[in-house]
């Protein structure tokens, strides 16, 4: 059976959802802090949290339950800030219209841009509990977010992807030697990278954002279904199973509350869950994550416990 793990965003933790993981018999709880645009700063405000005597008291309460934390996020803007992008042009995307901008990511041929996230990634893992040996650090947050430099133009999103990720494990692995860094499969990078050179250390973490949650993964007459596994055998064939994990959207009161509060009422389809599980168990993933954020205390008090069952590990 694959580990189970849900993501929650950091402020949303609290005894209540360590009591859920328990009772659901999950063994990992993922920190998500927010994404889009303010990414930067939601990351910044986890990692203040991590220093507070409550937050600490809290993983530590979890440590003590037998669940491990990790954090996945996107962690690109957090570590190539606006004002070092802004001081050297050279660092930024050319975006489609062949115009240099640092709206997202960054150019991938440009080796100080690299080093200087290196430098970066390592400072910032020293900084997670626990320095888990499975780091989740996203690139942004959007589509159409490469580089089309006269460099980067032949280099698919996926193999940008990979140039980055290798830069960002170089100084993880400079303060935790086996530490593994996660090649988030999505929108652009949906499609398997080719830099077999680069794949040392980098596991995939599929996370099929445009799937209809209502039908199954596997339901061949779901035509947004079928697109979003279709690059599944060629992905696996790549990195392999170790460490492979599917991240789903099944609880994500984020995504059906359209990222605004108040959470709506979660509505999940257990049997989708359930054929969707046995699906990625299949395939040979060795984690299954599923997104749920916004059922914290706000959600409870409006509409009581989610009903999260269908995750439950030996269902
Ligand atoms: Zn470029």
């Amino acid at each position: 059976m694959p580990a189970t793990s849900l993501l929650i965003h950091p402020e949303e933790l609290d005894k209540t959802w360590l009591d859920q993981l328990g009772a659901l018999r999950v063994g990992a709880l993922g920190l998500h802090p927010v994404g889009g645009k303010r990414a930067d700063e939601t990351l910044a405000a986890m990692l203040d949290r991590f220093e507070t005597p409550e937050y600490r008291a809290l993983l530590e309460d979890a440590e003590s339950r037998g669940i491990e934390v990790t954090c996945e996020m996107h962690a690109l803007r957090y570590l190539l800030p606006e004002d070092a992008l802004a001081a050297h042009p050279a660092w930024q995307r050319v975006n489609m219209a062949g115009q240099r901008t640092p709206d997202f990511n960054l150019c991938p041929s440009c080796g100080e841009a690299l080093d200087f996230l290196s430098e970066r990634a390592a400072a910032l893992y020293a900084r997670l509990p626990g320095r888990p040996r499975r780091a989740a650090l996203w690139l942004d947050d959007s589509r159409d977010a490469f580089c089309h430099c006269e460099k980067c133009r032949g280099i698919s999103p996926s193999d940008q992807q990979m140039i980055v990720l290798h830069a960002l494990l170089r100084g993880i692995r400079s303060v935790q030697a086996d530490a593994r860094l996660a090649y988030l499969a999505y929108f652009e990078t949906l499609p398997a990278p080719t830099r077999r050179d680069l794949k040392d250390g980098l596991y995939l973490e599929f996370a099929p954002y445009q799937r209809d949650l209502t039908r199954p993964l596997e339901d061949a007459a779901c035509e947004a279904n079928r697109r979003e596994t279709a690059p599944l055998p060629a992905l696996l064939d790549f990195f392999g199973t170790e460490d492979a994990t599917a991240l789903d959207y099944w609880f994500d009161n984020s995504l059906l509350s359209r990222y605004t509060k108040p959470p709506r009422k979660l509505e999940p389809h257990p049997d989708v869950v359930r054929a969707d599980m046995a699906f990625y168990r299949r395939l040979g993933f060795q984690r299954v994550e599923s997104f749920a954020c916004y059922l914290g205390a706000d959600y409870r008090a409006l509409y009581g416990l989610p009903d999260l069952t269908s995750f439950r590990a030996d269902e």
